[in-house]
């Protein structure tokens, strides 16, 4: 600061004081109230005075035209997704929530949730349901947390295959797995220490900085993990707060525990489907209908009124 005041910090503990006004403000205030050690012609320029707390205030954070350019997909291309919850109070017989927005439009579907055995359900029921409503569009990426990743890429019981693979028709790669709270060490000009939790896409990972207990990402690339290893939060000067896990423990799982619910519910999906896709299109007559990207356009070109339908129309009731 170039500012020379006479009392340097006497303009700044009453800009905190009142509020973080800007100095036009600050100026008003200032000489119409009496009881301070302010006076306006010690006032910084406005250029060499810096807020930190009104800088954050102000801060907009823009979205990256780069990123629109290079990261904005197509309708449903990308979906994301998270399960939230248990609610407190329940809403009914519900105790969570899963919201699904797409990545271009903001399309956003909630669906409420009175197990989490209902959850992938409940998505595969929304993907039919997307694929039925709007075939040109086409769901490809299902961004969810790392619990739901890991449930994709599991066969159910009823498939060989993931669900994953159900969806994209190609076996999903698991070559970046690494078992979770791990050491991951980086390599660079000194070698780094972070506590893996997981990844974000296939290249990058996720990992907690032990001191700070922050989450940061980083080139999978950059990376060797060490599995057997579990580094403490706090870090090593802190071991002994590290402890074991306790697995009797009563936590979210064991309040709600997958059951052979969430299979039934994904089987009866299935059948409902298939018996959908085995029905005849009964209530169409293609030779009279035009289709159109608009749905209301959808409806027969003709529709044949007999003379009997408009007599009566057209003659009040008595
Ligand atoms: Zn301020």
């Amino acid at each position: 600061m170039k500012t020379i005041f006479r009392n340097p910090e006497s303009f700044r503990v009453w800009h905190d004081r009142l509020g973080h006004p800007g100095l036009g403000i600050m100026r008003r205030i200032i000489n119409n109230s009496p009881g301070h050690n302010v006076e306006t012609k010690n006032f910084p320029n406005p250029e060499d005075f810096i807020c930190p707390a009104c800088t954050k205030g102000k801060l907009i954070t823009r979205p990256s035209l780069l990123k629109i350019r290079d990261e904005s997909p197509v309708f449903l291309a990308r979906i994301q997704g998270d399960i939230c919850g248990p609610i407190q109070p329940l809403s009914g017989p519900f105790r969570y929530f899963m919201v699904l927005i797409d990545a271009s439009t903001r399309w956003s579907h909630v669906d409420l949730l009175s197990t989490r055995n209902h959850a992938f359900p409940k998505l595969i029921a929304q993907i039919i349901r997307l694929k039925a409503s709007l075939p040109d569009s086409c769901v490809q990426f299902i961004r969810m947390d790392n619990a739901a990743t890991l449930i994709q890429l599991r066969p159910t019981a009823y498939h060989s295959i993931s669900p994953l693979q159900l969806v994209r028709g190609k076996k999903p790669s698991i070559s970046h797995l690494r078992n979770p709270t791990t050491t991951a060490y980086f390599y660079g000009t000194h070698r780094k220490l972070g506590i893996y939790v997981g990844y974000e896409t296939l290249s990058i990972i996720k990992y907690l900085e032990p001191m700070t207990r922050d989450l940061h990402t980083a080139r999978y690339a950059d990376c060797i993990f060490d599995e057997d290893y579990f580094p403490a939060l706090g870090g090593e000067k802190h071991p002994e707060k590290c402890q074991d896990i306790i697995w009797n423990a009563t936590g979210m799982q064991s309040l709600d525990p997958r059951t052979s619910e969430a299979e039934l519910e994904v089987q009866r999906i299935i059948n409902l489907q298939n018996i959908t896709n085995k029905l005849p299109d009964a209530f169409t007559d293609y030779k009279g209908v035009t289709r159109s990207h608009i749905p209301a356009v959808n409806v027969p070109e003709r529709v044949e009124v007999t003379q009997k339908d408009t007599d009566s129309a057209l003659t009040p009731p008595s």
